[in-house]
């Protein structure tokens, strides 16, 4: 699983003129993100890299079409106009709306907020918005009119996915009203007339990748595959994937083959010997996650959403992140967790820097900066897991940072100059330990058959992101970590203290992301609220303060944070171990969902006036591929296309030809 936006990430030496932040929207930023050892690559690794890339374009929209099942044709309204604004005679107020409001759109894959999981409306009316269609349409413009509809029948059917908030209102909706479902009130595309009611006593045969269905009263599971759901996109997928093959590493070969597989049949089967064959690649220079992958869109936690990643190893950056998953065991053996719950022989988690060349589907534009995978725990803890940090996404971020972000909400200078020089390298650090000691450690009752999430519901991916911050809370102070060179020891306590202070601030500033309702829905969210609230409520290891109107989350006592972050660890770890529902639920609740509204608007109103931005989309590097005479690849060139309308109209146009 992904780690989400660093509080502070890293500094490395890139050349200081380059463009990171390209535009802002809103409470959006826009960065570019920036591959430079991809020069360095073979041309054998190159041209692997250039079918992977390929691969991770042409399956974009199926996590367009999963997250909203009215996403990919509001998109091509949206692109349509846009591709004709010049050609027409649009009002310029509402083509700036309309832009806005696109551009939005792509960050976050459709009409609703990543982080609030709210959905956003066009900020023009009806009438305007259907007069720069119009216009389009008179410059050549094409819209997707279903079988002989005019274009004001597609406007009027259209009008309530773009204008109105309270038609499909939330993407994924794991805390609804008092007795709602939460598959009823989600409006993604996982699952259509389904509630959890109708899933008791039914069985999943294709749990991670299908869409389920109610059908005439019964259940029915559309298995994404060759031949079934998004089969178009999928064959193309595959057909990348075939053209790698010649390119990979052996081990990485049999990756692919075996995913090729699970693509062919979409068999839970296929898909563990495709985790397997991933996981046990530890020495490939370039690698990719492509498939159903993650569970945070499914209220359920069970439904992957698809997405890809191609990347190779950051060599420079490597010896940190692999120096932590060496020593894994001896983090394990102290866990300050009940010792049956600690694995013995731990399975050496593969951990690298790496860079990405691209992310599509649910991992871009907005990006992870740290991932764990396989998910399957009886996979983890049979296999081990494989942990990626991305270092220029990381480094992105760092670049298009403003210094007020830190001043604004520290409670004194001398806090705020520790974060500019220290939060970098703590972020850094402890994003590696979640990721390699944090998710890759622990293991659970037999009792719960390897599978937490089916116990944990929708409060597994929160719960799991929280143990996972925790163990690399708990650890950061350990002397350990100077025995094996990580830290210097005169720095250590500052970057202990500089880390605590950090998060526990966050958990303020956190609330800019949520500018509507009173809920946090994200789980990397709420994992932060909850361990925060939880510190405050059962230590005494942060003080509220006001100061001028002003409120600050102050951290005061280091000891005591580390002493209550052991305490939440050993009866998070129980909860996941026993897969123990009500006890999740109401912790999470307790202290991760719920926040006071005014205290928001504060943040909201100080990170205004300064304009710091909520999130960050990326832009991907582009590549293409030179050829010889006979269709060989000579050369793959990378460059920066630094605009974000540029790059997705380029990526919509390649997989128009796949749409089911
Ligand atoms: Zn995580």
């Amino acid at each position: 699983m992904p780690r989400q936006t660093p509080a502070h990430p890293s500094l490395t030496g890139a050349p200081a003129d380059r463009k990171y932040l390209l535009e802002r929207i809103g409470e959006a930023a826009v960065v570019q993100v920036y591959a430079d050892g991809f020069g360095a690559l073979t041309l054998r690794e190159k041209t692997l890299v250039w079918h992977l890339y390929q691969a991770a374009i042409a399956g974009r929209d199926i996590f367009y079409d999963q997250r909203y099942a009215h996403n990919l044709e509001m998109r091509d309204v949206l692109e349509a106009v846009i591709a004709h604004a010049r050609a027409s005679e649009i009002d310029p107020d509402t083509l700036d709306a309309i832009v806005r409001y696109t551009k939005l759109f792509w960050v976050n894959t459709g009409p609703y907020n990543n982080l609030t999981a709210r959905k956003f409306v066009l900020a023009c009316t009806p009438e305007a918005f259907a007069s720069a269609v119009r216009a389009a349409a008179r410059a050549g413009a094409r819209f997707p009119l279903r079988g002989g509809e005019t274009l004001d029948a597609m406007l009027a059917r259209l009008r309530p996915l773009f204008f109105d908030l309270a038609v499909d209102p939330t993407v994924t909706s794991k805390t609804p009203p008092a007795g709602q479902d939460i598959l009823a009130t989600s409006a993604n595309n996982l699952y259509v007339g389904v509630t959890m009611k109708d899933l008791e006593g039914f069985t999943e045969r294709h749990a991670l990748n299908s869409r389920l269905v109610k059908r005439d009263g019964r259940l029915v599971e559309e298995v994404c595959r060759v031949g079934g759901r998004y089969d178009a996109p999928i064959r193309a997928i595959v057909g990348h994937l075939e053209a790698a093959l010649p390119q990979a590493t052996g081990p990485m070969a049999d990756a692919l083959r075996a995913l090729i597989a699970f693509y062919h049949s979409g068999d839970d089967v296929d898909r563990q010997a495709y985790d397997i064959a991933w996981v046990t690649d530890k020495s490939s220079p370039v690698d990719t996650i492509n498939g159903f992958v993650e569970v945070y869109l499914d209220a359920r936690s069970i439904k992957g959403a698809w997405e890809a990643l191609v990347f190779y190893v950051n060599h420079e950056k490597t010896e940190q992140i692999q120096t932590i998953a060496a020593n894994a065991q001896w983090f394990e053996d102290r866990m300050p967790w009940d010792p049956k719950y600690r694995k013995d022989g731990i399975h050496a988690t593969t951990a690298n820097a790496i860079d990405i060349v691209v992310e599509t589907g649910e991992s871009g534009p907005i990006t992870p900066v740290g991932i764990n995978l396989p998910n399957d725990q009886s996979i983890r803890e049979r296999y081990g897991s494989k942990s990626v940090s991305l270092s220029n996404v990381t480094e992105a971020y760092e670049r298009s940072t403003l210094p007020e972000f830190r001043s604004e909400f520290s409670w004194t200078p001398e806090e705020a100059a520790r974060a500019t020089q220290w939060s970098a390298f703590a972020s850094e650090l402890t994003t590696n330990m979640h990721e390699v000691i944090g998710h890759g450690s622990g293991k659970v009752n037999e009792t719960i058959a390897g599978n937490p999430p089916m116990w944990l519901k929708e409060q597994f991916s929160a719960i799991e992101e929280s143990r996972a911050d925790l163990v690399a809370l708990y650890f950061l102070p350990d002397r350990r970590l100077v025995e094996l060179g990580l830290v210097a020891a005169e720095d250590h306590a500052t970057i202990v203290q500089t880390e605590y202070e950090g998060y526990t601030r966050n958990a303020l500033v956190q609330l800019r992301r949520i500018r509507e309702g009173t809920q946090i829905e994200e789980d990397h969210m709420r994992n932060r609220q909850m361990i925060v609230h939880w510190l405050m409520a059962h230590t005494d290891a942060i003080d509220v303060r006001v100061r001028d109107g002003k409120t600050y989350y102050v951290m005061t006592d280091a000891a005591a944070f580390r002493d209550g972050v052991g305490r939440l660890l050993a009866e998070v770890q129980r909860i996941k171990g026993e897969g123990d529902y009500e006890a999740a639920r109401a912790l999470v609740e307790a202290y991760g969902v719920h926040f006071d509204p005014a205290r928001r608007d504060e943040v909201v109103a100080r990170v205004d006036h300064l304009q710091l931005p909520s999130y960050t989309g990326f832009v991907m590097p582009r590549l293409e591929a030179a050829t010889n005479a006979s269709g060989e690849i000579t050369d793959v060139t990378i460059s920066y296309p630094q605009d974000l309308t540029a790059q997705m109209l380029e990526y919509s146009a390649a997989t128009r030809h796949l749409r089911v």
